[in-house]
C-alpha cells in the first residue's frame, strides 16, 4: 500500500469564483443560453483567437457536429482525419453519413501527417480535420494549402488547443472552423462545454441558425428581423447561463492557469531528459514554431509490455497514469464506418507505447515525489 495519499491522474481546478458567478447568473433571472456570461465568454474567445464568431456549445462534440452540418456533409462524403484521436472527431461526421478516412500521424508530434493528406483525397472528399494533439499544432500551412487546392473545408479539432499557437496564430482560428472543449479534463473547464470558432464569415449566419434549433433567433435578438422562425435544420447546441457563468470564472484566469501548467510540464520535461538520452523513452516534441499550452505530458515507452508494467508499478506506488486512444481505424465502429488509408504503423505503435502522466494545478506540491517514483520504476 502507498504510504502517501494517491496522486490522481486528473483533478479539476477551481479558481474559487465559479459559485459566485453562478449566483450572479441566478440573480439576473436569465438561465437559458446566450445571456450575460455567454456574451462575456464569446467576446473573450473572439478577442483571443481572432475568430469572426465564437459560439459556445455544450461540448466540443456538439461543436464538431455543427461543423459537420456546416461542411454540408452528405451520405458517402469523405472526411480525412487521424485515427489517433477521440471518437467525437469521427462520430460528428458519421452522424451526417460521412465516411472518416483515417491517415497516419507524425512520429514526433503525433499529429496527422500532413505529407499523407493529399494522397488520401478522392472526388468524394469534403473536409480535412486536423487534431492538435496535446495542444501542439498540426502543420497547418500545408494542410490549409491542400484544403484550398481541392476546395475542402478545414475543421480544426482544437479540443486540447486553447491558447496554443501555430507560427504565432491561435489554434482554432486557422481553419474555416475550429472546436474547443471545456470538459473537466481539459485546461479551461466548466464540466461539459465547448465552443465553435468560425473564421469564415460566410458560415456565421448558418452556424447561429444550426445552434438555435434551425431558427433565426440570433438575428431576431439583435433586432435585425422582427420575428423569428424555422429556416433550416438545426438542434439545440447552446449551454445555459449556469454553465457559462462557471466557465467565465475559468476564462478570466486562463492565462495564469496555462502558465502554471507550463511550469509543471517543463519540470517533467527536464526530469526525463537523461532517460531520453539513454534511449529509455521518448519525450514529447514541440516544434520551435508551435507555442503549446501544456495540456498534456506523456512519455513514449519501449513497447506495450513496458507500458503495462509501468502503469501497474506506478499504481502500486499510488500514482495514477493512463494510456491514450485506441486507434479509431481498429475500433469496431471505425472499421465498420470508416476506412484506413494505408497501414497506419505510427498510430499503432504509439497507441501501444504512450503513457500520460498526472498534470493538474496543485500537483506542484507532489511533483518531486511523482518524478522520483517514475524514475525508480524506469530503472527497475
Ligand atoms: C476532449 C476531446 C474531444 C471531445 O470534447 P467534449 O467536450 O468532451 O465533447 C474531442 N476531440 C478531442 C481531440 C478531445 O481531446
Amino acid at each position: 500500500m502507498p504510504h502517501s495519499a494517491p496522486i490522481p491522474f486528473n483533478k479539476p481546478h477551481l479558481t474559487g469564483r465559479e459559485a459566485a458567478n453562478i449566483d450572479v447568473a441566478h440573480g439576473m433571472g436569465h438561465l437559458s443560453g446566450d445571456g450575460h456570461f455567454t456574451r462575456l465568454c464569446s467576446a473573450w474567445l473572439e478577442a483571443t483567437t481572432g475568430a469572426k464568431k465564437a459560439l459556445l456549445t455544450h461540448s466540443c462534440t456538439a461543436a464538431l457536429e455543427m461543423a459537420a452540418f456546416l461542411a454540408g456533409i452528405q451520405p458517402g462524403d469523405e472526411v480525412i482525419m487521424p485515427s489517433y484521436t477521440f471518437v467525437s472527431t469521427a462520430n460528428a461526421f458519421v452522424l451526417r453519413g460521412g465516411v472518416p478516412v483515417f491517415i497516419d500521424i507524425r512520429p514526433d508530434t503525433l499529429n496527422l501527417d500532413e505529407g499523407l493528406v493529399e494522397q488520401a483525397v478522392t472526388p468524394r472528399t469534403r473536409a480535412i480535420v486536423p487534431v492538435h494533439y496535446a495542444g501542439v499544432a498540426c502543420e497547418m500551412d500545408p494542410i490549409l494549402a491542400i484544403g484550398r487546392k481541392h476546395g475542402l473545408m478545414v475543421v480544426e479539432d482544437a479540443a486540447q488547443g486553447i491558447l496554443s499557437a501555430y507560427r504565432g496564430k491561435p489554434l482554432g482560428s486557422l481553419g474555416d472552423l475550429g472546436a474547443f472543449s471545456f470538459h473537466e479534463t481539459k485546461n479551461i473547464i466548466c464540466g461539459e462545454g465547448g465552443a465553435l470558432l468560425v473564421r469564415n464569415p460566410a458560415l456565421v449566419e448558418r452556424a447561429e441558425i444550426i445552434r438555435e434549433k434551425g431558427t433565426n433567433r440570433a438575428r431576431f435578438f439583435r433586432g435585425e428581423i422582427d420575428k423569428y422562425t424555422w429556416v433550416d435544420v438545426g438542434s439545440s447546441y447552446l449551454p445555459g447561463e449556469i454553465v457559462t457563468a462557471f466557465l467565465w470564472a475559468q476564462i478570466e484566469e486562463a492565462h495564469s492557469i496555462t502558465r502554471r501548467r507550463l511550469r509543471i510540464w517543463d519540470r517533467y520535461h527536464a526530469a526525463f531528459e537523461s532517460a531520453e538520452r539513454s534511449g529509455r523513452l521518448r519525450r514529447p516534441v514541440v516544434p520551435a514554431h508551435c507555442t503549446h499550452n501544456a495540456h498534456m505530458y506523456y512519455l513514449v515507452l519501449a513497447d506495450l509490455d513496458d507500458r503495462t508494467r509501468f502503469i501497474a508499478s506506478l499504481r502500486n506506488r499510488g500514482i495514477h497514469c493512463v494510456f491514450h486512444y485506441v486507434p479509431l481505424h481498429s475500433s469496431p465502429a471505425g472499421r465498420e464506418r470508416g476506412r484506413a488509408h494505408g497501414d497506419l504503423p505510427v498510430t499503432l505503435d504509439r497507441a501501444d507505447r504512450l503513457v500520460r502522466l498526472p498534470l493538474w494545478l496543485g500537483l506542484e506540491a507532489h511533483q518531486d515525489r511523482v518524478i522520483d517514483e517514475i524514475l525508480a520504476v524506469l530503472r527497475d
